[in-house]
């Protein structure tokens, strides 16, 4: 697997262990796991302290992606788009979601108490010829 995504990993790793290596206390104990990233053919390894594997539990727990706009509440799905569309049941999320249905059901099917629908509807066929 080759990506400049897997060392970009590897050195954002290094990083987080050592921002949190700096400030942990001393001493910090022995590690309590070890990450690796396998990037082409090679693995990187990386110890953890508790702290800096509490650290990390922390970060990942707290990160909220910016594409992440909640769940549809028609379908559950989590692809809502940033107009709150749903990608996998398209239909618009939320109060404001049935708001837009609502207003978008009435200009498909015509009102049928409009003065145009009357004048449509009451008009006599004329006779042919
Ligand atoms: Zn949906």
């Amino acid at each position: 697997m080759t990506s400049p995504v897997g060392y970009e990993l590897v050195t954002a790793l290094r990083e987080f262990v050592e921002r949190i290596e700096a400030v942990a206390p001393v001493p910090d104990g022995p590690a309590v796991a070890s990450v690796s990233v396998s990037i082409d053919g090679g693995e990187a390894s990386l110890s953890l302290s508790g702290s800096v594997a509490v650290s990390l539990i922390m970060a990942l727990r707290e990160y909220h992606d910016p594409r992440d706009n909640g769940r549809c509440e028609h379908c559950g799905g989590r692809r809502l788009d940033s107009n709150l569309m749903c990608a996998d049941c398209q239909r618009p999320n939320g109060v404001f979601g049935q708001l837009i249905m609502e207003r978008a059901a009435r200009h498909a099917a015509p009102d049928p108490d409009t003065d145009l629908v009357k004048d449509l509807t009451a008009a006599p066929e004329r006779p042919a010829g």
